[in-house]
């Protein structure tokens, strides 16, 4: 029995938009930086989970193109998270404060047309910023 032990693991989610200019779509990316330890090798593998118009994962730079929900599930065979687990524990990482550690809900508030932050429950740190941009044009 081959024994493996992820020593470490980076979760990366992006937007973008894809498509010809008049009829635009967008897309989510989510990705997982592997570094798997075998025991007699070090294996380094980064999975991206491309969702849009196309679905399709990435494996260390090499695209493979599925139908309907193979993808998803390719996604999660090869990095053993499904795809809620990952959503929850990227919100998890991306929401504890920087500053006192705190995991706990964090409060938004508004600041310029389209500007949100994310600011700590506990000593009102800003955690995040976001910008919609489709609030000011
Ligand atoms: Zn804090």
């Amino acid at each position: 029995m081959v024994k493996r032990k992820v020593k470490q693991r980076k979760l990366e989610v992006g937007h973008g938009w894809g498509g010809p200019p008049h009829d635009p779509y967008t897309f989510m990316e989510r990705t997982v930086h592997h570094t798997i330890d075998y025991g007699y090798f070090v294996n380094c593998m980064t999975v991206t989970l491309h969702e849009g118009l196309m679905e399709h994962v990435t494996i260390n730079g090499e695209k493979f193109e599925f139908e309907e929900d193979d993808a998803r599930e390719t996604f999660e065979d090869l990095t053993g998270i499904p795809v809620a687990t990952f959503d929850t524990a990227y919100n998890r990482i991306a929401s504890t404060c920087c500053r006192c550690g705190h995991k706990g809900m964090p409060t938004f508030a508004r600041g310029l047309p389209g500007e949100m932050f994310m600011i700590c429950g506990k000593c009102d740190h800003i955690i995040n910023t976001y910008m919609d941009y489709s609030a000011i044009i």
